[in-house]
């Protein structure tokens, strides 16, 4: 096989040439150092960076928000009160589309600085080498050691009679990203600080200052945005900081299940069955609730009892690491097998933008980070991009022709932890046993 790509996508030809000049200084972009639009309310953008106010660290979150409860999820909302019309919060600069309970609204990102311009850094490339014909026998009769119905005649006996050495390459370019939406969320009241909007306009969404752990990671936080708490009586309980029991309906009391409700049960006595009192409930058929302890109400899940809930605007930074790659690999090995294995790293580039590969001596590997480059450039609309990573590895691909009884065929051993393809090894299964 030749030349496969790890996607699908259209082939952008045409990517500029670099202008002329000195390369550019590299551009960050933290979020707190102004070039973003002002927000559409008009609030001019902060000058400092905003930190969370919890104690200034994010929380991160794997499902949903740690502590805020939702209507949707405590599935109260139909027999207690609905969650607030968001017509009564005040709007803020740069929040006017801030979702709903549960429902998260994406946040524009700034626009994206320009691409870099200049010639692009040195890229020095490294040399792989392959392997002889030992050492493909050996990683043949490893792989058949692997496989316990393998017989390993066949590879003890073989004849190799060629054996050609190739190199794959494997491009791959990582961008790393991050989206930001918003939403209204709540949680208990209790006393805590509460950050609310007599403490000034709160920064636009963009400028709430988060973090990701470590680039090219996967991971999403969730921050209260700085100024946007306000305290309200809690609408799931109408203040009171208790609900009805659900499993009992109030009553404190449910249906004995040992008797069903009848008060009576069978015994068995004296070789026949007899109706008699039913000792779990005293033959009421009813025992107490187990869920509210007999009370008919139980703490309001909203506001844990206190009452009052804090409502806030929640931003939600998801960190996503958008990576493709090229393969070219020139046998018929099937290509997809060197993205998974060990090779020899002869190229790796970290910038805020990288240069896509213009001078490496293969021209496929060259059009692929054109391609892929000015691709991942236009790709994500709706996030910032905060760093790229392009990597070139050589993946050693040996093909080996042998010859065995009467069979002719071939196996490739590819990978620096020699991993074996041998679709068609003669001695597999319970078949290669029985022969033995
Ligand atoms: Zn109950
Ligand atoms: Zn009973
Ligand atoms: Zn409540």
């Amino acid at each position: 096989m030749h030349m496969q790509q790890g996607y699908k996508g259209s082939y952008q030809q045409g990517f500029p040439p670099p202008q002329g000049g000195p390369p550019p200084q590299q551009v960050g972009f933290p979020p707190q150092q102004g070039g973003f639009p002002p927000p559409q309310g008009g609030f001019p953008p902060p000058q400092g960076g905003f930190s969370p106010p919890q104690g200034g660290q994010p929380v991160v979150v794997q499902n949903g928000s740690p502590n805020a409860i939702h209507p949707e999820q405590d599935g109260s909302e139909a027999e207690n009160g609905p969650p607030p019309d968001l017509n009564q919060f005040q709007t803020y600069g740069g929040y006017e589309q801030v979702g709903g309970f549960g429902q998260m609204s994406a946040m524009p990102p700034p626009p994206p600085p320009p691409p870099p311009s200049g010639p692009p850094p040195h890229m020095e490339f490294a040399h792989v080498a392959n392997l002889n014909q030992d050492e493909a026998r050996e990683a043949m009769l490893a792989k058949v050691a692997e496989n316990c119905c393998w017989g390993k005649k066949a590879a003890k006996d073989m004849t190799i009679a060629q054996i050609d050495g190739s190199t794959a390459l494997h491009y791959i370019l990582e961008t790393y990203c991050e989206g930001r939406s918003t939403n209204y969320e709540h949680v208990p009241f209790h006393g805590q600080f509460i950050d609310g909007p007599e403490n000034g306009p709160p920064p636009p969404p963009w400028a709430v200052e988060v973090h990701p752990d470590g680039m090219f990671n996967n991971h999403q936080k969730k921050v209260e945005v700085p100024h946007t708490a306000v305290v309200k009586p809690c609408h799931t309980c109408h203040a009171t900081g208790c609900i009805r029991c659900r499993r009992c309906g109030g009553s404190g009391r449910n249906t004995c299940t040992r008797c069903g409700g009848h008060g009576r049960v069978m015994h068995h006595r004296d070789g026949g069955n007899h109706w008699g009192p039913c000792h779990r409930c005293h033959s009421s058929g009813r025992i107490r609730c187990y869920t509210c302890g007999g009370d008919g109400r139980v703490t309001c899940p909203s506001c844990k009892g206190h009452r009052q809930l804090k409502f806030y605007i929640a931003l939600t930074v998801k960190f996503v690491n958008h990576t493709e790659d090229f393969i070219m690999e020139e046998t018929d090995l099937p290509d997809e097998l060197v993205r998974v294995v060990k090779g020899n790293l002869i190229f790796e580039q970290t910038m805020d933008q990288v240069w896509p590969v213009t001078a490496y001596p293969t021209k496929a590997i060259n059009d692929n980070s054109i391609r892929l480059v000015e691709k991942h450039r236009r790709c994500f609309p709706s996030e910032r991009q905060l760093q790229q990573r392009q990597t070139i590895r050589a993946i050693p691909v040996t093909e080996c022709a042998y010859a065995w009884k009467d069979v002719n065929t071939r196996f490739w051993v590819y990978g620096l932890d020699r991993k074996v393809h041998s679709p068609d090894y003669p001695q597999q299964c319970c078949w290669g046993c029985q022969i033995l």
